[in-house]
């Protein structure tokens, strides 16, 4: 009988699986994955400065200390609004194919039974979940991502279309003038839609373009042929290889975080950034948050798990939502944008927004909603 069976080996997974032996060495913790570490995952690979907190809770603060931070980003608006600025705490850029894999290396090492496997059935008793008929786990943490099969299993319907992205990214030969900075460049043709260039810090560049699934099906073309052109029309001095795309269950189609003995975290629970595309904080605290409820309240974790998700994430979740809901019109980000290029706390306080655990004071609100009724409210 495992105390901890947690399946995906992501982000999410693995902080699920370091907190779970870091506050209880001698708790059974198992790790399936149905693929071998290293492994790829389609990702913009931006490591925001949150994620290094998170890090340093999880006992490793110096994980990606060798990958060089990128202390500025630049942002077009919609409109062609530009800010660039240095972040008041800088981002890293780390492939996932080595971030993953170090997670799980790291859990490995605190003592988690790292297994391959694809879990395929889930059968829920009174007192303990049997995986595939042969694992027994008193909880269970599904960290298997966007398309998430222990969801569907445990009867949650997948996040609705209307809060489902979709994003290609690939790796280009950065010039050097671009080296040192972020770029997010956002396109008003099927908004809310953009690309961008996060620099490795090795001569090259993540580079990707990501748009809502409904404006992707609006064109009546293939998926493949829209996200490939618009990468290549943004960004046309960065050709891309090893394009990859992937769904992004947005934050706004959030469900319950679990059933039973089972606790959804990261992808699985939906929890992307519906204005950024930002995942791995939020899989890094939900997982966190999931590892300490399974080893803390063993009898019944998810009552904990929702309370302490709620209190971490809550407010900001739901300032996200209306966020989302606004940025609908691409007025209000050309907005938003202009008020950051003239006031250096609102552009930290977006970035906390869109990459942290961040929330809107009124007078910002204000001051943004004010600029884009004058602007006519495009
Ligand atoms: C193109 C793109 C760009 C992005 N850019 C960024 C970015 O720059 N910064 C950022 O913070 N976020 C970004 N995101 C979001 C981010 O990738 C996710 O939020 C993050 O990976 C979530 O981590 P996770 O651990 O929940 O899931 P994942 O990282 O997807 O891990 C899930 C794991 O579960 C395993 N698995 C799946 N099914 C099963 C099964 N049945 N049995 C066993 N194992 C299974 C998979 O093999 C995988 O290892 C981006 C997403 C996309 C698609």
């Amino acid at each position: 009988m495992w105390d901890l069976a947690i399946i995906g080996g992501g982000p999410a997974g693995s902080a699920a699986a370091l907190r779970a032996k870091q506050l209880r060495p001698d708790a059974r913790v198992l790790l399936l994955d149905k693929e071998d570490f290293p492994r790829d995952k389609a990702c913009g690979d931006g490591i925001a400065a949150h994620c290094r907190e998170e890090l340093a809770l999880l006992g490793l603060p110096d994980l990606i200390a060798d990958y060089r931070p990128v202390q500025r980003l630049t942002v077009v608006s919609p409109g062609g609004v530009r800010v660039s600025a240095t972040v008041a705490r800088p981002n890293h850029v780390v492939p996932r194919k080595v971030f993953d894999a170090r997670l799980v290396d790291a859990a490995r090492a605190r003592g988690v039974e790292v297994r391959r496997h694809r879990v395929r059935a889930l059968d829920a008793h009174d007192d303990h979940i049997v995986i595939d008929g042969t694992v027994n786990a008193r909880a269970v943490v599904a960290a298997d991502g966007a398309n998430s099969t222990v969801r569907r299993l445990i009867g949650i319907p997948a996040t609705p279309e209307k809060h489902t992205a979709i994003a290609v990214r690939g790796y280009a030969d950065l010039p050097a003038a671009d080296d040192d900075a972020q770029l997010i460049a956002m396109q008003e043709d099927g908004w809310p839609a953009y690309a961008w260039s996060f620099p490795i810090g090795d001569g090259t560049a993540n580079v990707g373009f990501g748009m809502l699934l409904p404006r992707l099906h609006a064109t009546g073309l293939p998926g493949r042929e829209v996200l490939h052109g618009r990468l290549a029309e943004l960004l046309p001095h960065l050709p891309a290889r090893d394009l990859r795309a992937h769904h992004l269950p947005l934050s706004p189609g959030r469900p319950r975080p679990g059933v039973g003995r089972v606790m959804l975290v990261g992808d699985a629970a939906g929890l992307i950034n519906p204005l950024t595309g930002e995942g791995i904080y939020y899989a890094l605290v939900s997982g966190r948050l999931a590892g300490e409820a399974a080893v803390q309240t063993a009898d019944d974790p998810l009552p904990a798990y929702r309370r302490a998700l709620g209190k971490a994430l809550g407010r900001h979740l739901r300032t996200t939502d209306v966020l989302a809901w606004a940025a609908q019109s691409s007025g209000f980000i050309d907005a938003a944008i202009g008020t950051a290029a003239q006031r250096k706390e609102v552009f930290d306080l977006l970035v906390d927004v869109g990459l942290g655990a961040g929330t809107v004071p009124l007078p910002l609100a204000w001051a943004v909603a004010r600029r884009w009724l004058l602007n006519g409210k495009r």
